[in-house]
């Protein structure tokens, strides 16, 4: 771990919101992850973070927030999460997202955190008082079988554990659901995985489930992920190259029969496939609930 210095801290997309999460900025406190995920995106040679397992604390993020906030004229939702886990394990003993939610919670602004992270439910304070404006916590789960999450996302929390941690959010009255993605061709795209999540997802009294029936496949990414399949999944790799190429996109071949069982799972359970989004009414910055 090292510390580094910041020029800014929350990027700035379209304000209308991202169409998954409603994002209209994004912090990340800091850079490189250690959860180790096989496909993981934030590797791909376009973000130029070097050694990716190596983590970056940004030591000025926290002033740097709270100005970056104070000058800001609209109120929009904050993403965490975009490019590593803000509660991955070094946040345990660094505490730095627990003390940005405090300088967002001062400053009333709604956010929307995507982790793999149990740690998150010791923020849960902190996340019904931002809930007054809006909060919305998404924990992503690939595969339902804790063996099969091992391989893929080694040295993130089993998602046996990652559904209690959804449970006790809602049980505290926190708007959370699930990201179900990404979709690994020939590795976690079958249909009784799609059940299996989003049948405990009910379990869990998950708030929505967002799903994407396939992944990215990126330069920088690319390799790192067949270097895994190698290890973990050595009959796969020659499938993704027959397949998809060097293609960007790689959806699963059986994509049409996945979302059709998933809609109609979660519609069988009254789970909602997109969320609720912090909306500004009349010019005033009022919460959606
Ligand atoms: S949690 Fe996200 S950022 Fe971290 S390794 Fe996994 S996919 Fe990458």
């Amino acid at each position: 771990m090292k510390y580094i210095q910041a020029k800014k801290i929350l990027s700035v997309g379209k304000p209308e919101g991202d169409p998954w999460f409603g994002t209209s900025y994004t912090i990340n406190l800091y850079r490189g992850c250690t959860h180790g995920c096989i496909y993981c995106d934030s590797r791909s040679d376009c973000y130029r973070i070097n050694d990716f397992d190596q983590i970056e604390v940004k030591q000025n993020a926290l002033e740097l927030l709270h100005r970056e906030l104070k000058s800001k004229r609209q109120r929009r939702t904050i993403g965490f999460g975009s490019m590593n886990d803000c509660y991955m394990p070094i946040e345990e003993q660094q505490r730095r997202t627990r003390r940005a939610l405090e300088i967002i919670l001062h400053h009333k602004f709604p956010i929307h955190i995507i982790t793999k992270g149990t740690l998150v439910t010791r923020d849960t304070d902190l996340l019904k008082q931002i809930s007054k404006v809006y909060a919305a916590v998404s924990f992503t789960i690939t595969a339902a079988n804790d063996e099969l999450a091992k391989k893929i996302e080694p040295q993130a929390p089993s998602s046996t554990d990652r559904f209690k941690a959804l449970k006790q959010l809602r049980e505290a009255g926190i708007y959370a659901g699930i990201t179900l993605m990404p979709i690994l061709p020939f590795i976690n795209d079958s249909i009784d995985n799609i059940k299996q999540i989003v049948a405990k997802a009910a379990e869990s009294n998950a708030s929505y489930i967002i799903a994407s029936m396939g992944m990215t496949n990126r330069d920088g990414q690319r390799e790192y992920f067949y270097k895994k399949l190698d290890q973990s999944f050595p009959e796969v790799k020659q499938k993704y190259m027959n397949q998809f190429g060097n293609d960007y996109s790689c959806a699963s071949p059986n994509a049409k029969l996945l979302w059709q069982t998933f809609n109609s799972e979660c519609n069988k359970y009254k789970i909602p496939t997109k969320m609720a989004f912090y909306k500004p009414i009349n010019n005033q910055q009022t919460s959606l609930f």
